[in-house]
């Protein structure tokens, strides 16, 4: 056997057990192009998607009635549970309250009095709001670029950042370039960009010194190609030279968040000068967190004065609307706890030393990493530390084979790459059932 006769078996048994789904993936075919109304709907091993009917807690239900452990938890913004009661009482009340007023509300005062709390002890206390975590990123990087006065931005190889143009580069044999696949880009982004790869403090070194970065854009570990960590004082270094060179660090915690209550910034104590946080900060109503330094403040009311009279350009109508502005303040005060973070860490680790067990009892050739609640399954001994490296091991077809496998044993995990999350209301016997499917993956794995 080998991974496409495995695949067609698989893909047999899921078109088998979900009819209900494949009727509804064709009835959506006749609106939205490409069946789904967003295209990464379509990035799952599945032959077609699955139709969810509900979700609860760390469960979801399809339209064919049959019940998944959701590790996925829609690629982040679920990562505290589906359906909180919490956020759905807030949200009921909100929406016979109104949602959009174009004007604050008690609620955004309390949003607001929490990030304070959670985030001022590392400096930051100037906030504003978006409507995702990619606008909220296109935000902080025309800001920096306002208030250094430089013209570029770096990142890193292998960075995803939303829907942010100014990103969309990479390294191809050590060369930047536009990222293959970018739709409707007039300009060589590599102008504008500068692209390096991960855990190179020299590469650092060397694109700051031309004093044209404005601002540094990173994930504190870098969770979209793969997991890649910080090796042992990257990210204390990196907020150095940052500083060293004055060029503002902007931390996106989109997904890092998974450390603890005050993120990965929380847990290593770091300082930037911005910090972005989409998607789960809100319970996955559409809403985004962007804060700065009282110093990065006081620079953006300077940058505002030489700009002259007219408008910033930054901003969209729907930002900061009282639903979002609701859901931001419930999630923080009742559902991004430290207890919820308790159950959530506890259930990365029985998750990690389980997978690691299967590692070592299989002897399959891969490794584990995580951030907090967040765990990857890497199919390669040893961790990549860069994207040139996670991209020189990555094996399409293992990771389609691992992804429909699971789907039909019951158990989703995001389908981009093997990212599992643990939610407050992931049970033990879920986290048990995916390192069991997971050694049964890797007893085939090993056969082929
Ligand atoms: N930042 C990071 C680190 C992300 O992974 C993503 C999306 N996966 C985003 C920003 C963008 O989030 P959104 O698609 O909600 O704008």
């Amino acid at each position: 056997m080998n991974w496409q006769t495995f695949l067609t078996e698989q893909r047999e048994a899921f078109v088998a057990a979900h009819p209900r789904s494949r009727d509804l993936a064709d009835q959506g075919r006749a609106a939205w192009r490409g069946g789904v109304p967003m295209h990464w709907m379509r990035d799952w091993a599945s032959p077609f998607p699955l139709y969810v009917e509900h979700a609860k807690g760390a469960r979801l239900t399809d339209a064919d009635g049959i019940s998944y452990d959701d590790f996925c938890l829609g690629d982040t913004p679920s990562m505290f549970g589906h359906a909180r009661p919490e956020l759905h009482r807030a949200l009921a009340e909100q929406a016979g309250e109104g949602v959009g007023f174009m004007l604050p509300t008690k609620w955004s005062n309390r949003a607001g009095e929490r990030l304070n709390e959670r985030f001022g002890p590392y400096g930051l206390t100037q906030w504003q709001v978006a409507t995702t975590a990619s606008d909220a990123n296109r935000a902080a990087i025309r800001w920096a670029r306002a208030v250094t006065q430089r013209p570029k931005i770096l990142v890193f190889d292998g960075c995803y950042h939303g829907m942010v143009e100014d990103a969309f580069v990479t390294l191809q044999n050590d060369q930047p370039r536009n990222k293959p696949g970018l739709i409707g880009q007039v300009h060589d982004l590599t102008r504008t960009t500068t692209v390096i790869p991960f855990n190179d403090l020299d590469a650092l070194e060397a694109a700051l010194k031309t004093g044209e970065i404005a601002g540094v854009l990173a994930e504190p570990v870098m969770t979209n190609c793969g997991m890649i960590l910080p090796d042992d004082g990257f990210s204390d270094a990196m907020r150095r030279l940052t500083f060293r060179y004055g060029s503002l660090l902007i931390l996106d915690e989109t997904h890092t968040l998974s450390s603890g209550p005050a993120g990965y910034v929380g847990l290593h104590k770091l300082r930037p000068d911005m910090l972005v946080i989409g998607k789960a900060i809100a319970g996955g109503v559409p809403a985004a967190v962007w804060g700065v330094t009282a110093e990065v403040a006081a620079r953006m009311d300077d940058a505002q004065v030489r700009a002259g009279a007219g408008s910033s350009g930054i901003g969209t109508t729907l930002s900061g609307n009282a639903l979002a502005m609701r859901a931001i303040a419930v999630m923080l005060e009742e559902v991004i706890t430290e207890a919820s973070y308790a159950h959530m860490l506890r259930g990365a680790e029985r998750l990690v030393a389980g997978l690691r067990r299967v590692i070592a009892g299989t002897g399959a050739p891969w490794s584990v990493v995580h951030v907090g609640a967040r765990a990857e399954l890497i199919f390669a001994a040893t961790p990549p530390r860069n994207a040139a490296a996670m991209r020189s091991v990555l094996d399409h077809d293992a990771l389609e084979a691992y992804h429909l496998y699971l789907i039909n044993q019951g158990v989703l995990i995001a389908p981009f790459h093997n990212m599992m999350l643990i939610s407050p209301q992931t049970h033990d016997d879920a986290i048990d059932r995916l390192i069991e499917a997971t050694k049964a993956f890797a007893d085939i794995w090993l056969c082929l």
